[in-house]
């Protein structure tokens, strides 16, 4: 008998709906002119493009000129991050931007001299500094970004940027005014996520951007900008930028049942990055390289798809991760604070379980649970070739063994009270093997 095989990882990536498949479809096939060609062929690949921006554009509330198509999350997030800074640094060499925050480095007499930044949320966790003595400028996020936020930003720290760390709360929350009190002159680019991967944690991002723009405002700057990764955002929250008070925007189609390997970035009007690839004129000359024309037209699809399914999803995901929870606690599987993260609500995306079964190996459970047909993770799914235990559970104050212990279940589409009736007996046998 062929075994059934129950899907509980959308947080690492999702089927790719029918309907994307079938949009994406001609332009691996007949459909393949170069957008830039002058032909037929071209035109109607140009058009796709130009059609896909302008839906996605109407979904953000913005132009079409904002968007760039890149090669995924990790893409947009690098040149969102380096973007800023390299347009800063660029920038200090060539004109006289006066409302340029003053940065370090060649210029450090003219900065002001380093002070600590005095953060809340002493209980939960203290605001951390790090960087080298003079700065070429400050970047404020959280500890608990994606590896493709935290990368560059790791990188730019190497190189004299200063960062600031801001606390998280038990459940992955970010406090505004944390965010306001650890700006400084020289703060250059703000990065919170939207949603976390592991624990489903949404951050106050409107709120967060409502401050921001209040004291650009009152200080008469530009700086600091504000970047949202909202990779895991996009199936279940509204992508509003203004709205949300979003200079920069990250997304990418795998995690929302498109494609792999494409995304954007949205960048407000205004907003100068320098890119990371030099070459061409594709993309305003942000992104150059041929377009992937299936992927981007794939992204469209896919956006205009969840966000318009987006009310539903979100009751049906609720209503069987309640259950899911519910069951484990009454089989007696789980105790009653077993969950990471925020609780069921509207703190946390709908379809995130992140949970602790104390005592348990957690990397053994999967693998039986894989045996099983159930297919979860262990928090995040770049743990494959890092081993290193999840920087955002110990970010929350999760002890190495509660890390160790966690699984986390991701919901999808494809998730029914049957398919997880189907788990928790499995989960049941599988325990009982302890
Ligand atoms: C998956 C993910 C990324 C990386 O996206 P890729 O398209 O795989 O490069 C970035 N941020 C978050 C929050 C993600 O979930």
């Amino acid at each position: 008998m062929k075994k059934k095989l129950i899907y509980l990882d959308h947080a690492a990536a999702t089927p790719l709906d029918h309907r994307v498949l079938a949009a994406m479809r001609p332009f691996f096939a007949s459909e393949f002119g170069n957008p830039a060609a002058l032909h037929d062929l071209g035109v109607r690949a140009r058009q796709a493009i130009d059609a896909s921006r302008k839906s996605m554009a109407e979904i953000f509330h913005t132009t079409p000129d904002t968007i760039t198509f890149t090669s995924g999350g990790t893409e947009s997030n690098n040149l969102a991050i380096l973007g800023i800074a390299r347009q800063m640094l660029s920038a200090a060499h060539t004109t006289a931007n006066p409302s340029r925050p003053p940065l370090g480095k060649g210029r450090v007499s003219k900065s002001p001299p380093f002070q600590e930044p005095v953060l809340s949320g002493t209980k939960e966790g203290v605001g951390v500094v790090a960087g080298a003595e003079t700065s070429r400028g400050q970047i404020i996020t959280t500890p608990i970004e994606h590896d493709s936020v935290l990368g560059p930003i790791k990188k730019l720290e190497q190189d004299g940027w200063k960062v600031t760390y801001l606390p998280v709360d038990k459940a992955g929350l970010i406090n505004p005014e944390d965010v306001i009190r650890a700006i400084r002159p020289e703060t250059v680019l703000i990065s919170v996520m939207y949603a976390n991967n592991e624990i489903g944690t949404i951050e106050p991002i409107a709120e967060i951007g409502r401050m921001i723009l209040r004291y650009r405002k009152k200080h008469k700057t530009q700086y600091p900008y504000f970047h949202t990764d909202a990779c895991q955002a996009s199936p279940y929250l509204d992508l509003d930028v203004d709205k949300l008070h979003v200079d920069l925007m990250t997304l990418n189609g795998s995690k929302m049942y498109g494609p792999k390997g494409a995304g954007l970035l949205y960048a407000r009007r205004g907003v100068t990055l320098e890119p990371l690839l030099y070459g061409g004129s594709q993309e305003r000359g942000m992104r150059p390289g041929t377009e992937n024309v299936a992927g981007i037209v794939g992204l469209a699809k896919a956006l205009k798809l969840v966000q318009k399914n987006r009310d539903k999803e979100i009751k049906k995901m609720t209503n069987l991760s309640q259950y899911f929870y519910k069951q484990l606690i009454t089989n007696q599987l789980i105790t009653n604070n077993s969950l990471n993260g925020p609780e069921i609500g509207e703190h946390r995306l709908p379809n995130n379980l992140n949970i602790e079964f104390p005592g348990i190996e957690g990397e053994a459970l999967l693998l039986y649970l894989n045996e099983a047909g159930v297919m979860c993770s262990t928090s995040s799914a770049c743990g494959l070739e890092s081993s290193e235990p999840s920087h955002v559970l110990e970010a929350i104050g999760a002890s190495p063994q509660a890390v160790r212990s966690s699984i986390r279940f991701s919901l999808g589409k494809s998730a029914s009270r049957q398919n997880i009736q189907h788990t928790l007996t499995q989960l049941k046998k599988i325990l009982q093997l302890f």
